[in-house]
């Protein structure tokens, strides 16, 4: 057995008594965070970083994805409503959105993910949102089935806070798995590769932005050919607002074996972290030299950290299925619904895409955030409870902000029950939710 040494115990300062702690500040947390202040509860959310937007802001994305659906080959519909509409009318107040781009059968809405940082800032404040930035979750204690404090840590050491409800959106379900609930680590250890996100100013983007994914591929596959040992070929150009600027996501972070880093180790994420940042040196090179309209280029942002796609899962009462996902099932008690294609960012240099049929949507369960075994404690956004492929689907921005506005209100209505999160009334939770415009049943489903 490894060395160890026990921590003395000691008296630690309640910092807060919220009715309900949101923990991480992703799309998820701002949404549960937001939707929960705005049922009147008074609402702490906790933030590891020094911002909000969690991979939005941190790690920066090429576009905010599974907002619409392709209906067929013109016409786009949307699937995710509620609190995401004013995330986007908020970010076009301050011109950092522009309209939805499609490539091929998916639709990313580019964003400017330096403006959405104070946007986050103004959109909890206007909801009435406590919030504590570098502040993490760092421990938890429990009594049977209920979350009694999480221990944060922060600048000024450890504290406790004293929640009646918790909603977990730290990405990893770090106050889940240490309150002991019940996780899966991907598929058996097999979780999607992690990918350092970059930015290149000094583009045309006129030609770059018509670039087809199989032409861009062609042209990485050829630089492959010619011995660099790029870890992916399959991407797209997302041209973003800003001009001659394009976000790029191509990099694959795995171990020198090729299996995937558990990004859950401070070991395994340091190494991903040196990764990502020699291949992004490498890809600069590879795009001037093979990419039509990168001749300029030069890399002028890196993500603030390693982006992490799926660590732990954690267990719900229900679990979103791979089945369930492709044979776009709407279960009754759905607070959410998604479109997005099964998108597996798994072994080789290629994305595995697997589309659902053109207009065609899942719902995702009330019981996917309820964690199993606790009566005041719930998931919202990549920790979901969902299989390894579900996940791959369900976890893009447009559903995790989603599933958040679900889980906020959802945590108030626990609060007057016996039974807590478990015994939330899912009828009055849906129209509660499509009182403040989410989505149950896109427009074009329903005609
Ligand atoms: C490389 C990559 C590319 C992607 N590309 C796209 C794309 O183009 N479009 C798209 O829509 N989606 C994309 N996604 C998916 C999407 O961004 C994420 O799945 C989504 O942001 C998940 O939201 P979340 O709120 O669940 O978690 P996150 O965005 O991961 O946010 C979790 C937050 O919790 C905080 N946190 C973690 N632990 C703690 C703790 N213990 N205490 C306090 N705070 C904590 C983190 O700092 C973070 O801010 C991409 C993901 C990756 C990794």
């Amino acid at each position: 057995m490894s060395r160890t040494l026990t921590e003395p115990a000691r008296e630690l300062p309640v910092i807060a008594q919220p009715d309900v702690l949101v923990v991480g500040g992703g799309p998820a947390g701002v949404a549960a965070a937001c939707a929960a202040a705005r049922a009147g509860a008074r609402t702490l959310l906790i933030e590891s970083h020094g911002c909000l937007g969690g991979t939005l802001t941190i790690v920066t994305l090429g576009g905010l994805c599974g907002i619409y659906a392709v209906i067929d080959d013109e016409r786009l519909g949307r699937v995710i409503g509620g609190l995401c509409l004013e995330l986007e009318d908020r970010l076009a107040a301050v011109d950092a959105i522009a309209p939805p781009r499609r490539h091929g059968k998916i639709v990313g809405v580019p964003y400017d993910s330096v403006r959405l940082k104070g946007v986050l800032d103004e959109m909890v404040r206007a909801h009435g949102v406590e919030v504590m930035l570098h502040t993490s979750a760092a421990a938890v204690q429990t009594d049977g089935r209920r979350v009694t404090a999480v221990i944060t840590e922060s600048k000024a050491g450890r504290a406790a806070i004293v929640p009646r409800v918790v909603i977990d959106c730290s990405g990893d379900g770090d106050v889940a798995a240490r309150a002991g609930a019940g996780f899966a680590l991907g598929d058996g250890h097999e979780t999607q590769y992690g990918s350092t996100m970059f930015r290149l100013g000094g583009v045309d983007t006129a030609r770059a932005g018509e670039l087809s994914r199989p032409e861009i591929r062609e042209c990485l596959e050829r630089a492959v050919a010619d011995g660099y040992p790029l870890p992916r070929t399959a991407t797209g150009v997302h041209v973003n607002p800003i001009e001659g600027v394009v976000h790029l996501n191509v990099t694959k972070l795995g171990r020198a074996d090729g299996s995937p880093f558990n990004l859950t180790d401070p070991g395994d994420l340091t190494e991903a972290e040196q990764v990502g940042r020699e291949q992004v040196r490498m890809y600069e090179t590879v795009f001037r030299q093979y990419v039509p309209g990168f001749a300029r280029a030069r890399v002028i942002d890196i993500g603030a950290r390693v982006g992490v796609r799926e660590t732990r899962l954690i267990r719900g009462e229900q679990t979103l299925s791979q089945a369930q996902v492709r044979a776009c099932e709407k279960p009754a008690d759905r607070i959410a619904c998604s479109s997005w294609p099964l998108e597996n960012h798994g072994r080789g240099r290629g994305t595995v895409w697997e589309f659902l049929p053109d207009g065609q949507w899942y719902g995702i369960p009330w019981g996917c955030l309820v964690v199993e075994g606790f009566d005041n404690l719930l998931v919202a956004g990549r920790n979901l409870s969902a299989e390894h492929a579900a996940q791959a689907s369900v976890r893009v921005a447009g559903p995790c902000l989603a599933m958040g506005e679900a889980a906020g209100i959802g945590a108030v209505a626990s609060l007057a029950l016996e039974g807590g999160t478990r015994a939330v009334d899912v009828d009055a939770l849906q129209a509660n939710l499509q009182r403040e415009g989410a989505i149950l049943a896109p427009a074009w489903a329903e005609a």
